[in-house]
């Protein structure tokens, strides 16, 4: 890969790498832009095949955090880590502390929390080295799990969409075929439940299915969630699920879901916005965790702020939708367009600053 010059096509600000051989880790942090805040995005810990991979991901994940926190309006900007190792092999709490010197040696330009294979538990040790962190458990004084409000948030962008599609936001009977049944699926799933809305779901773990299956939940096999007969397709589980050989196969209006970099490329995004399907933008509907944690940025951690700004998320999607409607374009990059017009308009700001 020509590192720099990837950075500089997508306005990366910085890539710091960090090992210690004494205690196995090999890290990388990305600070994709630091416009409205420090940079804010989980650590990954990962068992990447090559450090290749491990780059692109955190390049990726970083870049999609500017646009994540742009949208929900906060004050934060996009960065990511990622510790190449096998969270259930590796993970101690030296290789932990360790990754948590090199975090504080950023200075606070770039804050951590959870991600795929780190735990509230894993902070704990993180921030035993360092002050930057956030989403620490409730009992820690942090902001506890993210999944919550993430799940909310869904739910709010699903809403929305409804509206736009059905003429009412009532989700009241509407069936949901949702991929993956997690954290944030579950949390999106009690608000369904509550009112009334059908669900059917896959997992590739047993134990999510039983979960499933004991709140009366209809369970399908993984690769059939694709040809359900639903309403609203929620991809909770991985990312690229939306592409060439998947897209044919939906009979939804909407897709909405949590699952991060669901697109496999732009191109889907179109497909989507051509077949009629209504598709909720990742980064704008999944913004609850993420806004979860900016509740804690700065002051004690504030539940209602934090909850009334992830409802918010219904009036950024249709925002959104509005946009993509005007100007005759994909959801997904009417999502875009939103994000860089704020940097765009705070960046001058700032620079009328600095020419005075
Ligand atoms: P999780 O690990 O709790 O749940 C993911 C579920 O998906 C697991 O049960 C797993 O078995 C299942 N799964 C994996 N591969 C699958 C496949 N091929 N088919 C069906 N199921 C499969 O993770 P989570 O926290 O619920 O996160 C889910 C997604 O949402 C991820 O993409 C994550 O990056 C994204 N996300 C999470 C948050 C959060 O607050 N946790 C916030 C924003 C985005």
């Amino acid at each position: 890969m020509q590192i720099f010059d990837q950075m500089n096509q997508y306005g990366y600000e910085q890539l710091a790498m960090f090992t210690d051989p004494s205690v196995g880790l090999k890290a990388i942090v990305v600070i994709h832009d630091t416009t409205l805040g420090p940079a804010c995005g989980g650590t990954r810990i990962w068992p990447y095949a090559t450090e290749d991979e491990a780059l692109r991901d955190v390049l990726r994940l970083s870049r999609a955090m500017t646009y994540k926190s742009a949208t929900a309006g906060l004050a934060l900007g996009g960065g990511k880590g990622v510790i190449i190792a096998d969270p259930h092999i590796h993970k101690t709490e030296a290789l932990l502390r360790a990754y948590g010197r090199f975090v504080d040696t950023l200075a606070g330009r770039y804050l951590t929390t959870t991600d795929v294979g780190s735990t509230g538990r894993d902070l704990e040790f993180i921030s035993q080295e360092t002050e930057h962190v956030v989403g620490l458990p409730l009992s820690l004084g942090g902001s506890g799990d993210t999944s919550i409000m993430t799940g909310l948030g869904i739910y709010m962008g699903m809403k929305a969409c409804a509206r736009e599609v059905w003429g009412s936001d009532s989700l009241r009977g509407k069936k949901v075929a949702m991929q993956g049944f997690g954290k944030v699926a579950s949390n999106t799933a009690r608000h369904l439940l509550e009112e009334d809305a059908q669900i059917v779901v896959t997992d590739v773990y047993d134990g999510a299915l039983d979960k499933a299956r004991d709140l009366g939940i209809k369970v399908v096999a993984p690769d059939d969630i694709y040809d359900v007969r639903s309403d609203i397709f929620a991809p909770c589980a991985l990312g690229g699920v939306l592409n060439g050989s998947t897209i044919p196969r939906l009979s939804c209006k909407v897709v909405a879901g949590g699952a991060n970099n669901q697109l496999l490329s732009d191109a889907d995004g179109e497909e989507l916005h051509r077949r009629g399907i209504l598709y909720a933008p990742d980064y704008v509907v999944n913004a609850g965790g993420v806004i979860n944690a900016a509740a804690e940025v700065g002051m004690a951690y504030n539940p209602e702020l934090a909850r009334e700004k992830t409802e918010r998320i219904y009036e950024v999607m249709e925002r959104v939708i509005n946009a993509s409607k005007r100007e005759e374009i994909p959801t997904a990059l009417a999502a875009d367009r939103l994000a860089e017009e704020r940097l765009a308009s705070v960046r001058d700001i700032k620079n009328i600053y600095r020419a005075r």
